[in-house]
This record gives C-alpha cells, sequence and structure tokens, in this order.
C-alpha cells in the first residue's frame, strides 16, 4: 500500500517528529489493534516508526521494535523504552552485523507470549536507499528467514521503499525468505 504510515501516531505527528513522513494513517496500528492479539512488532523500514512506538508505548500487549539508520529522519528512535525496543544502526552497517543485531533483538523478547508477528515492511534500509544501512536482496532473505523460524502467523504492511526497482524484489525475497523457513 502506498502511502507508508509508521510516522503517524495518535495525534498526526509523533514524538517530536517535524512531519509526517509521507504517512497519514498508521496502517500496521490500525491492523494490530484490529486483532486484539499479542503481537510483536517488527518495524524493517530503515527509519524509525515513531507513530508506532507513540501508539503502543506501554501496551502490555503489543511488543515493538525496530532496526532503523541513526541519525536521520525522525531523530527518534536512538534508546528503547520498556515494550518499545530500537536499535539505531550506522549508514555503514551492512547485511552481517544488520542481521546480527536482528538476532539479538529476537533474542531480547519471550517468543512465549507473542501470538502474531507484524512486520513493517520498509525497504528503504537497502542500500543507496532513502534511509540505507546498506541491506542487499541477500540481506532481506535472510531477515525472511529469520521472521519464518519464529514459527508465529506472520503478517505485513508496505512502509517505506524509494527505490522502484528494488522494492518489488526486496518484499519477493522477504516472502520467500519466510516461507523458507515456517
Ligand atoms: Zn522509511
Amino acid at each position: 500500500m502506498r502511502p507508508p504510515g509508521h510516522h503517524a501516531g495518535k495525534n498526526g505527528t509523533a514524538m517530536g517528529a517535524a512531519t509526517l513522513g509521507f504517512c497519514y494513517f498508521n496502517n500496521i496500528a490500525i491492523a494490530v489493534k484490529k486483532l486484539e492479539k499479542s503481537i510483536l512488532i517488527l518495524d524493517i523500514d530503515g527509519h524509525h516508526g515513531n507513530g508506532t512506538q507513540e501508539i503502543f508505548q506501554g501496551d502490555p500487549k503489543v511488543t515493538y521494535v525496530s532496526l532503523h539508520l541513526y541519525p536521520t529522519y525522525p531523530g527518534t528512535g536512538l534508546t528503547s523504552q520498556g515494550n518499545c525496543l530500537n536499535f539505531p544502526l550506522p549508514y555503514s552497517t551492512g547485511n552481517s552485523l544488520y542481521l546480527k543485531t536482528l538476532e539479538k533483538a529476537l533474542s531480547q523478547i519471550d517468543m512465549a507470549n507473542v501470538e502474531v508477528v507484524a512486520i513493517s515492511a520498509g525497504f528503504d534500509a537497502h542500500d543507496g536507499d532513502l534511509a540505507s544501512v546498506g541491506l542487499t536482496f541477500e540481506g532481506y532473505r535472510e531477515i525472511g528467514r529469520m521472521v519464518g523460524a519464529l514459527g508465529k502467523p506472520v503478517f505485513g504492511v508496505l512502509e517505506g521503499g524509494y527505490v522502484g526497482e528494488y522494492v518489488g524484489r526486496d518484499l519477493r525475497e522477504l516472502i520467500t525468505g519466510i516461507e523458507e523457513k515456517q
């Protein structure tokens, strides 16, 4: 779907960000609220989902995990707060460090209490895109495998991703990775 949603908070702009970052409705938040289950939101968009964090901060049924480029827009997500776990990453991260960080993030979560995994599937962390941390197609495949290996029902919504020739294949790699391991 377009536009993305994870920068949209409770009342529009969230956590002091200057703009809504192309977002109108927080699509993942709407889906997660509607499901009323214990949910892990995994936000792999290259930007911090300040809107999603604002909406679910302190929600006992939701854990929010975001890996994102820092510093960049929206300027939030430097540290973890309660149920919102943030992993700021440098521009030079690359697949290997990203995947290690994701592994560390997932190891901090009690998966026995997670019923559904919801992916904020942004692809602008791809090498050369707007919030690049140097991920490649293979990186997205491996993210998919790690999510699939959690053994939970998964859904996702599209967030950012601004290099047209990357987005479709990144999405395919992610889904293929999930299916390989589920
Ligand atoms: Zn983004």
